[in-house]
């Protein structure tokens, strides 16, 4: 095995026994990209200098015996709309296609002070508004195992810079799915953290109230390592909660866990037989492993993609204010006033982007507010209190991550619902704040598919331990 295909926790230990350096693997990724990306543009910009120097200081340290813990010289991408400083940021927006970020995001300081090797930024829809990352300005990402198909998205870039080892890990960004569907979509694992678990400081708001942080790696262990690393109470993010410290719990075995089938998720009708198939050869796993499957009722899930889609627009439309060629962003010169934001908008931001902020607005209006806005929150804390009741008595809850596999690129372009429908499954996690996880759940060399699994509130060592297990065994 070439270093660049191993996970953080085998190529660690290699690093610690001096099987190859810090600026070997990151050479080995350099040259993957170089191999690979072409074809894929899963990265906007690539550090190869930086990533390098970066790797030769990490293996100084480690020589020194000073290393810096678990992350010290592992090649890491951030999704472009996280920020390092004196770095761009795009957002893969042309509305920021000149920006460099004035500092650092909270997670890029946590990894650069982990020791990581930051390697380059990531393709993503525009402002991480879409489910294919054929939304990016600069161009679609593809899916590595058929590139004629998307990698889902909106962190569509950072997966497919860890599914085709281009690097070790990658941070995305989940809103409604962002992480968990392009994960299922490219047979990775995926992270949604609970909201407030990981600081938002520096990362470029799409809807901040569902917006969250979090890894995609190749396997359940070393979604734990990132974590570990990432999480945290920040000043600088007041929703951010008061956790100390995550560590992993790896338990033996999850005989006895009760995991929750919601009816309202395995009676969707639109599930496509190849999904279906494997997450219920999941299933079997689970039950084999001595897991109690329970059928559930979770009232008001069906009403959480509506909901989503009615305040995700309107914080969209509130965070992408700024945004109009004064305050930030490519301005449209010699214009008079009105039409230098009216021109620099229509001229910066692309099609989905200005129709959720047009949903947003209307919705905000005030002749409409009480009936949208108003009404989607009411409903959202029946959403929350529905899990809320479901988790009193079982410890996990399994769906599909996703209703199908990775379609073909421009298939669902021009219908916007088909591709909202794709985070019929993802949605309530954000609409609710809950931790996720998505693990791949076959291996005959087919499209992925994603099996999610969902736990309590803070309780992501519960949900890690047992994705851990079931993904050992359906490895
Ligand atoms: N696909 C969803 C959307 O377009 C989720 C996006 C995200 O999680 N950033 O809103």
């Amino acid at each position: 095995m070439s270093p660049n295909e191993l996970s953080i926790t085998a190529a660690r230990k290699a690093l610690d026994e001096g099987s190859f350096s810090s600026k070997e693997l990151t050479q080995a990724c350099l040259d993957q990209i170089q191999g690979m990306d072409g074809v894929l543009h899963a990265f906007l910009e690539v550090y190869e200098k930086e990533a390098l120097e970066a790797a030769e200081r990490s293996d100084i340290r480690r020589e020194e015996g000073n290393a810096l813990g678990v992350l010290d010289g592992i090649p890491i991408a951030l999704k472009d709309n996280i920020m390092l400083q004196n770095k761009r940021c795009t957002a893969g927006s042309k509305m920021l296609a000149t920006y460099n970020a004035s500092y650092d995001a909270t997670v890029t300081k946590k990894l650069l002070d982990a020791g990581a090797v930051i390697i380059g930024k990531t393709n993503l829809d525009e402002f991480a508004m879409g489910s294919s990352t054929e939304q990016s300005a600069f161009g679609p990402t593809k899916n590595p195992r058929d590139p004629e198909r998307v990698p889902g998205g909106s962190s569509g870039g950072s997966t497919v810079a860890v599914a085709a080892n281009m690097c070790l890990a990658a941070l995305g960004s989940d809103t409604g799915g962002s992480i968990r569907q392009p994960a299922a979509f490219c047979g990775i694992t995926g992270l949604k953290p609970t909201y407030g678990r990981v600081s938002r400081s520096g990362l470029i708001a799409m809807a901040s109230s569902f917006d969250q942080i979090g890894p995609l790696t190749k396997t359940v262990e070393d979604a734990a390592l990132i974590l570990s690393i990432i999480q945290g109470k920040d000043e600088a993010d007041q929703t951010t909660a008061q956790v100390e410290s995550f560590t992993a719990d790896w338990k033996e075995s999850i005989k006895g866990l009760k995991i929750g089938l919601p009816r309202q998720a395995w009676e969707t009708k639109g599930i496509q037989d190849r999904v279906r198939e494997r997450t219920e050869h999941a299933l079997g796993v689970l039950k084999n492993l001595g897991a109690e499957l329970v059928d559930i009722d979770l009232p008001y899930i069906d009403e959480a993609l509506a909901v989503y889609y009615v305040l995700m627009p309107c914080e969209v439309s509130a965070n992408l204010s700024r945004f109009d060629g004064m305050r930030f962003g490519t301005r449209k010169q010699n214009l008079p006033l009105f039409e230098t934001y009216s021109e620099s908008r229509a001229d910066n931001l692309g099609s989905e982007v200005q129709r959720r902020i047009l949903i947003g607005t209307f919705a905000l209006s005030s002749g409409y507010i009480d009936a949208y806005y108003v009404q989607a929150k009411k409903v959202q804390t029946l959403i929350r209190d529905a899990y809320k009741k479901a988790f009193e008595s079982i410890d996990l809850i399994v769906t599909p991550t996703a209703p199908t596999t990775a379609f073909k690129l421009g298939e669902k372009l021009s219908d916007p619902l088909s591709m909202y429908l794709e985070d019929i499954f993802t949605v309530s996690i954000n609409v609710a704040g809950l931790p996720a996880i998505s693990i791949p759940c076959e291996f005959d060399g087919g499209m992925p598919v994603g099996l999610q699994m969902i736990a309590p509130w803070f309780e992501e060592a519960k949900l890690l331990s047992a994705s851990k297990i079931l993904q050992e065994q359906l490895d």
